[in-house]
């Protein structure tokens, strides 16, 4: 780390509820030579709040290379630069990550603050499993990567949170009722904010009754892994049988039904040694 450099902060701000900014957020932003935002007019009233008084320029999705360069001058010449997004953490579903590996290729020092964020609340409420879960922020627009994309998570048992468009909140529905089969989801809708809601339903309940979901507003879509206890021994045994009548080794076998259920292979591999 060169120590004649400047920090690069990443500072969360709100996602809805103006208080949900730290102490340490609001001091920093008072301190830093400039504030790289997404949108200027809309952090401009977040600052005026604060009576932060920095100097903010753009830094957004579609500049985000070109102004690296920018951001890297003021670093290397001795002054801390704080980003800031719309809403909630840069760098989560938001730009940031190209300024942070260019800063961390020049040895400058990355320091993220922790704050807002829209999927921890979210999660923290849905009751879910919350030991391992899986972010997938937006899922890509296009259909192939998509798809792909939720069978590839198919199978796990662990709690996915999605951010969708309110817009495409019914087809994304439709999406996971394909891909993952029905479960049940937790919607938070307008956290921290005076509409905040929270839907507790399943994909079938949904996607028979949309009229039950205000689709105004921002969501987290945040949805129960997937259940493979529920298969029984007895079906994992008929399902190594099948591979095994076809002349697959065992651990072939064990294999392919991991691939198909998902289910742990030492408990697939105990079920074909109980067979012998
Ligand atoms: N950087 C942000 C974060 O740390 O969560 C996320 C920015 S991303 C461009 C915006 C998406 O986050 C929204 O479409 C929505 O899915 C989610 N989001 C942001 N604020 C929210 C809120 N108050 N309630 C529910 N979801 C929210």
């Amino acid at each position: 780390m060169n120590k004649k450099h400047g920090t690069l902060y990443i500072v969360p701000t709100p996602i809805g509820n103006l208080e949900d900014i730290t102490l340490r957020a609001v001091k920093i932003l008072k301190s830093v030579s400039v504030i790289g935002a997404e949108d200027t007019r809309n952090s401009g009233n977040l600052l005026k709040h604060y009576e932060i008084k920095t100097l903010l320029f753009s830094y957004h999705k579609f500049n985000e290379r070109a102004r690296v360069e920018k951001i890297l001058r003021y670093l290397e010449n001795g002054e801390d630069v704080a980003l800031i997004s719309d809403a909630g953490t840069p760098g989560i579903s938001d730009p940031a990550q190209v300024i942070i590996r260019e800063a961390i290729k020049n040895e400058i020092k990355v320091e993220t603050l922790p704050g807002a964020t829209a999927f921890i609340p979210a999660l923290v409420s849905s009751g879910f499993n919350t030991k391992r879960f899986y972010f997938l922020g937006f899922l890509p627009t296009k259909k192939s990567e998509k798809e792909q994309l939720l069978k590839s998570v198919s199978k796990i048992e662990d709690t996915l949170i999605f951010y969708e468009a309110p817009h495409r909140l019914m087809k994304f529905f439709q999406s996971l009722k394909t891909f993952l089969g029905n479960r049940k989801v937790v919607i938070a809708r307008e956290l921290s904010k005076m509409f905040e809601t929270y839907y507790r339903l399943t994909i079938d309940e949904i996607l028979s009754s949309p009229e039950k979901l205000i689709l105004k507003g921002e969501f987290v879509i945040v949805v129960e892994g997937a259940k493979t206890e529920a298969v029984s021994d007895e079906e994992i045994g008929k399902l190594l049988d099948k591979f095994l009548k076809r002349n697959f080794s065992v651990k072939a076998a064990v294999e392919k039904v991991r691939e198909i259920t998902g289910i742990p292979k030492n408990r697939i591999y105990k079920i074909a040694l109980s067979k012998k």
